[in-house]
């Protein structure tokens, strides 16, 4: 098993040497554990005429086809194939592809050694996917993805700039079998960084949450950023102290500009100094997560990736082909350093913005490769019939990342029906809004519909306003997983 690099000097190496440590860790990874003990890509190799020592590096991944999140479901729908994505050795398969040192160290390991391959290989913990409009999937993992995860996380920690001792960490995920609240209680485990988690909204209750806040003294918060924000601005209302916290790491959902400025308003109100705010990616299938590095004015030099641990491309998302350096493009990828379940060139359906880049990060003077922090949800993107002969394709994200950005919205919701729940009538497109106090109503109603036309080419039917409290129920903040932002009615 390839040993994690040591991180420090890994995040100094010229680009080059990089990409050549991820080429030899991919090569590698191909041919000793992914076509050997994963039966879906075995069969795909199999089935391009691939052989697995053709793949000598990340330029090679383009002359294989893409994993789907649609083949990962229909996989785990038959009982037959539901472990095709998982890597299972057998000591046939570790004898026809494990090189000869490796197989040599098995073979005197003895009983011990063979006792540690089934330990490394045996899922014993999975995290599930949350798409609502289809069955969540299952991701294993084993006590070594266990370790890798920590070790990402570690890193994550790092890149966000959080200190070895003294730090004070409130996990505001939701307890739930997803990786974000999980990826933060492994980080302080694997880091030994005090990590206190609330559950959310839903578990311990914003106050409940805040009281937290009261007797820790933190000095990192770490949630999602809509009940992230909702707590500060809580906080407030409280006259909770955050004066300790400097960093205040934002995870599961992408993180509106706009929406940071609220925030470190709530956090000077709360009477904080210098407060960084960091943005980070993951995804179920990744097992890890990436973070952008703090930085002055809180801009975003984009995630900072490990290359050793997993590998990007960016393709064109019609076409198919790679996009070079700097491009937009959807990011796809491919794990280089997992047993349980394990995807290569999987599409995530996120468009990211300016794509992947190799130059040193002017932020934090790291040479990882660094992945663009606007991202756009391909599947996100709903169809609205606002006229009688087309559909209008909208992407609801860029709506969501238009209304949290405004200053002067507190809170929204967005709700699609149909004129009189007539399937055959028009779509009807409302924009709820708790504005911020001391909100001019008549400007901010024009403010909205003239942001979200320009932003999204389509202008809301209706712009309502309600109360704070009324709207916090309306969006679940205290009752709910996740907050209810958009809410489909028509009638399927
Ligand atoms: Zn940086």
């Amino acid at each position: 098993m390839a040993q994690p690099r040591d991180w420090s000097s890994l995040t100094q190496l010229p680009a080059a040497q990089i990409r050549s440590i991820q080429d030899r860790a991919l090569a590698r990874f191909v041919r000793e554990e992914l076509y050997p003990f994963s039966a879906h890509y075995r069969k795909l190799f199999d089935g391009a005429g691939v052989r697995p020592a053709d793949i000598r590096g990340v330029a090679d991944l383009a002359r294989l086809p893409f994993t789907t999140k649609q083949d990962l479901l229909r996989v785990q729908l038959a009982a037959e194939t539901r472990y095709d994505f998982v890597l299972r050795p057998n000591p046939g398969s570790i004898k026809a592809h494990w090189p000869f040192a490796r197989k040599l160290a098995l073979v005197l390991g003895g009983a011990r050694a063979r006792e540690l391959v089934r330990f490394n290989y045996t899922p014993n913990f999975l995290t599930f996917t949350t798409g609502r409009s289809s069955e969540p999937v299952g991701f294993a993992y084993t006590p070594h993805d266990i370790e890798v995860l920590g070790e990402a996380i570690a890193r994550m920690f790092d890149i966000a700039d959080l200190k070895r001792d003294g730090e004070r960490i409130v996990n505001l995920f939701p307890f739930a079998p997803h990786l974000a609240f999980w990826a933060v209680t492994f980080g302080g485990f694997k880091t030994g960084a005090l990590v206190v988690p609330s559950g959310g909204g839903k578990v311990m209750g914003t106050d409940g949450s805040l009281r937290l806040f009261e007797r820790l003294n933190p000095t990192t918060v770490v949630g999602t950023p809509g009940f992230t924000y909702h707590l500060l601005r809580r906080g407030n209302e409280l006259n909770v102290s955050f004066a300790n916290v400097r960093t205040v790491i934002l995870g599961a959902e992408k993180v509106p500009p706009g929406l940071k400025e609220k925030m470190l308003e709530c956090m000077r109100a709360g009477g904080a100094g210098d407060v960084r705010i960091v943005g980070t990616y993951g995804f179920t299938e990744s097992r890890m997560a990436w973070a952008e590095c703090p930085t002055a004015d809180n801009r975003s030099t984009g995630y900072h990736l490990y290359p050793d641990l997993g590998v990007f491309e960016v393709v064109d998302p019609h076409a198919g082909q790679v996009v070079p350096d700097g491009h937009d493009g959807e990011l796809v990828y491919t794990g280089i350093s997992g047993h349980g379940t394990c995807v290569l060139r999987y599409r995530t359906g996120d468009l990211c913005v300016g794509g992947i880049t190799w130059e040193r990060c002017p932020g934090c003077g790291r040479t990882l490769p660094r992945i663009g922090s606007e991202l756009r949800r391909a599947s996100e993107t709903h169809a609205l019939s606002l006229t009688k002969i087309k559909g209008t394709l909208v992407d609801l994200s860029v709506m969501g990342t238009v209304l949290s950005s405004l200053h002067d919205v507190e809170e929204w919701q967005v709700v699609l029906s149909k004129i009189n729940d007539d399937p055959l009538e028009l779509d009807q497109l409302e924009v709820r809004i708790a504005p911020r106090k001391h909100a001019d109503p008549d400007a901010l109603k024009r403010q909205i519909a003239t942001e979200l036309a320009r932003a999204t080419e389509v202008a809301p039917n209706s712009i309502t306003f309600h109360a704070l409290p009324e709207m916090l129920e309306m969006l679940g903040m205290e009752s709910a997983m996740k907050e209810k932002r958009y809410l489909d009615r028509r009638p399927k």
